[in-house]
């Protein structure tokens, strides 16, 4: 089996060429050798991995692929369905969270625009025996604001704190594990904590709607619909699991490629579906219009945070972004300047080479950023591993396609959103306070290197 090396390391291959399961193999090699040490015949615990195994080191969720697959999969919200079916008395409600770069991936292949998307996909959702279907854009004003003020922050104290910056963007879960399993405490304190929009959404589901329905945590079935794979590990992480209700904010996490396939195991083509209205409570619907955030398919958090930062720390208002290409179209920076003088310097780092040159240059002190919007996909999230694909010639059309669809809707700052204002003050009692900093941010940790034969060398 080949082993995926970090040269050419990017999430949407990690599950796609499976080499060898790494980090089985190696805990199985320890109870062999602890086994034979001892002189007696033992019968060894069976090896069992779950996400929370992997270390994001290309080795080790390889031949491990199906059981990654099977504990977060469209097969595992089918059984959940049918549980419902089956027992009724037991029933959970089921809430579906789409993505905005899933819902662009789903028009482009079927060929309709986003918002007629969005309305069949929730009567075909609901059809299976979904109780609700949101869109994470509504979270993900959450997490822009959060991130905006985190900077202003960071920045205002970079004279006391040496890392204070460059803050380094926190919503990519692929390149979160990278900077946890490869570069560890070194690289943890520039990570910004705000939680990606699928966490926020997770807080708000099993936070602020369960007690809105009168339900706990664990009696909502969360799906979210993702661009990638690493997003079912990130919704595995121990931090987002509330060990009172044994339950997670994100239960299951599907791929765009799946609800393609959950369509074709139906035998229903997407544009043949009756539509539905869409849900409001936490989707950016105003008037049946849908809307989404500027600054390209990523979540924008470079543009948020520099025209907030702009405004915030110098009163200058930014109304155009500037992007300067650097070394290739996803390394651009952004700079404001005032007579001649750097005020603020960004850039958007996408693809693990670019990850990689940032990090080294971070390490030889040698970054002129103060913020930085990571993202483990080249191109991002619009092309994440989770996607529906074209082979060939085609890709590179086909994902001009969906990045048309994704900008085809209107756009709406985080701050002009009343209803995230409302829940701000209804739900956490206002920016800051201890219940939205336990809502919307998170931590990190940084994975030990064990000194055995099975590590990998970056
Ligand atoms: S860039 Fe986006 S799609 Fe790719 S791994 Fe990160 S979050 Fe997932």
């Amino acid at each position: 089996a080949s082993r995926i090396s970090a040269e050419n390391w990017q999430p949407s291959l990690r599950l796609k060429d499976p080499p060898l399961a790494g980090a089985a193999v190696e805990r199985e090699a320890l109870r062999e050798e602890r086994s034979e040490r001892d002189g007696e015949a033992q019968k060894l615990e069976k090896a069992k991995i779950t996400l929370n195994d992997c270390l994001a080191c290309s080795g080790c969720i390889t031949s491990a692929e199906s059981v990654l697959i099977t504990q977060q999969s469209h097969e595992e919200l089918y059984k959940m369905l049918t549980f419902n079916k089956v027992t009724p008395t037991e029933q959970k409600l089921v809430v579906v969270s789409v993505s905005p770069q899933s819902r662009a991936s789903l028009a482009a292949k079927c060929k309709m625009n986003i918002l007629e998307t969005a309305k069949k996909l929730t009567s075909f959702l609901k059809s299976l025996g979904v109780h609700y279907v949101f869109d994470t854009t509504f979270s993900r004003n959450f997490s822009l604001l959060e991130s905006q003020r985190e900077f202003v922050k960071r920045f205002q104290k970079q004279s006391e704190d040496k890392k204070a910056l460059p803050m380094l963007a926190s919503a990519c879960p692929g390149w979160i594990c990278y900077a946890e399993k490869t570069h560890g405490s070194f690289i943890i304190p520039y990570i910004s904590t705000a939680k990606s929009p699928q966490q926020v959404m997770g807080s708000l589901i099993k936070g602020h709607f369960a007690e809105q329905q009168h339900l706990t945590p664990d009696q909502i079935y969360h799906v979210t619909v993702m661009p990638c794979y690493d997003k079912k590990l990130e919704a595995s992480r121990p931090d987002f699991f509330s060990q009172e209700y044994q339950a997670r904010d994100v239960d299951c996490v599907i791929t765009t490629g799946e609800v393609l396939r959950l369509l074709e195991q139906e035998g229903i083509s997407l544009p043949d579906v009756d539509p539905a209205p869409l849900d409001t409570m936490f989707s950016c619907i105003r008037e049946e219009e849908l809307t989404s955030h500027s600054g390209g398919g990523s979540g924008g958090y470079l543009e948020h945070i520099y025209k907030y930062a702009a405004k915030e720390l110098f009163g200058i208002q930014v109304d155009t972004i500037q992007y300067k290409p650097l070394k290739n179209k996803d390394f651009q920076e952004v700079t404001l300047e005032k007579d001649g003088v750097v005020l603020l310097q960004f850039a958007l780092a996408y693809g693990f080479r670019n990850i990689q040159n940032l990090v080294q240059k971070l390490k030889r002190g040698k970054s002129p950023y103060h913020y930085v919007e990571v993202m483990a996909c080249p191109s991002g999230c619009l092309n994440g591993g989770g996607q529906i694909r074209v082979e060939g010639e085609a890709s590179k059309d086909w994902l001009q396609q969906v990045e048309k669809l994704y900008e085809s809707l209107r756009t709406e700052a985080p701050e002009e959103n009343q209803r995230v204002d409302e829940l701000y003050e209804q739900w956490l009692g206002g920016p800051g306070s201890a219940r939205a900093l336990r809502a919307l941010h998170t931590q990190y940790h940084a994975v030990e290197k064990t000194s055995t034969g099975f590590n990998i060398k970056w």
